[in-house]
């Protein structure tokens, strides 16, 4: 059984029989890339087998949007348009009025003012859609854009990987400083650990970049479909900027906790909310690490308050000693 027959036998209601024309209906709908019309579907069906009806199809369709196969979309074309939701990240549309294709992206920065102006009014938001209506570069230019078409899969993996690879980047870059300015022997060798640790990191994520673009010869020429302006790295970013400003060890552990944290948070609530996928796991698979990093620099952290506890209190010893 392939991948795609066991995820449509999982959404299956129990006890249901399986339906070969149902099968056969699905299987072609998740075959699709992009955005289909009912009679679109209807025509593909037709080339695979003439006795399924339009009746049948229509009904498949509203079964797989009912299920979560499938998502509805409405470009203001005066019909729906359907398209597959299996290992599909969810994302908005750019629509071109000319050529009436429509384009993909996904922004996290919105995705971020929608739950915030949402959590403002109390609001449990369960689905937004965002529509840019225009002229896509290809019909303004008249050149084909050859990368503009792409397995979103593919996309997303590869926008999760550079957001990832970013933030690792601001993270060792945060590191190197800290370990630069760190005065405690300890503290400092802490430090020097992420950085390293940060650099490895950044090596195996390269190389699972590489690897991704092997799988299409133009992946890396596509269009941004992920866009994230500040996300994780921005954190790291910001934290470092701080520590050109002259702090104190323990200053710049506390910094690196808040880095880590907000770093943590971020992937693992933007990762946990699609679906099964190549960029889901990279969001939270980094997520497992920075919250690796965040508990090992609590843990030092409090022991470096202890330390210059101990230490302040064997400085006043030999004073108190000497008034008795
Ligand atoms: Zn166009
Ligand atoms: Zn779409």
């Amino acid at each position: 059984m392939d991948s795609t027959s066991a995820y449509v036998d999982s959404l299956r209601p129990a006890g249901s029989k399986r339906s070969g024309k149902r099968d056969l209906i699905v299987n072609v709908f998740l075959r699709q890339e992009g955005h289909l019309t009912a009679d679109d579907l209807v025509d593909l069906i037709k080339r695979e087998d003439q006795r399924i009806s339009r009746a049948t199809v229509y009904r498949t369709l509203q079964w797989m949007v009912d299920a979560g196969i499938a998502r509805k979309v409405d470009f203001g074309e005066g019909r729906f348009r359907f398209e597959h939701s299996y290992r599909h990240p969810r994302h908005f549309h750019l629509i071109c009025k000319t050529c009436n294709r429509s384009f993909e992206f996904l922004s996290s920065d919105i995705e971020a003012l929608v739950e915030e102006v949402a959590a403002a009014r109390g609001f449990t938001p369960r689905q937004s859609v965002l529509q840019i209506h225009g002229t896509c570069e290809g019909c303004q230019t008249g050149r084909p854009q050859v990368a503009e078409e792409g397995v979103p899969e593919l996309l997303f993996a590869r926008d999760a990987l550079r957001i990832a690879i970013a933030t690792e980047r601001s993270g060792l870059d945060f590191y190197t400083r800290a370990a630069s300015i760190t005065r405690d022997a300890r503290g400092r060798r802490v430090f020097e650990k992420l950085a390293e640790e940060e650099k490895e990191h950044l090596g195996t994520l390269e190389a699972r970049y590489r690897q991704l673009l092997e799988q299409d010869s133009q992946l890396e020429a596509r269009p941004t479909f992920l866009f994230f302006k500040g996300a994780a790295n921005g954190l790291f970013a910001a934290g470092a900027e701080q520590l050109t400003k002259g702090v104190d060890d323990l200053k710049a552990l506390m910094i690196g906790i808040r880095c880590e944290r907000g770093s943590h948070r971020f992937f693992k609530r933007y990762g946990e909310r699609f679906e099964d996928s190549e960029g889901k796991r990279i969001f939270l698979e980094f997520a497992d690490e920075e919250r690796a990093h965040l508990e090992l620099l609590i843990r030092e952290y409090r022991l470096l308050v202890e330390r210059q506890r101990r230490g302040r209190r064997a400085r006043r010893r030999p004073r108190s000693q000497a008034t008795v």
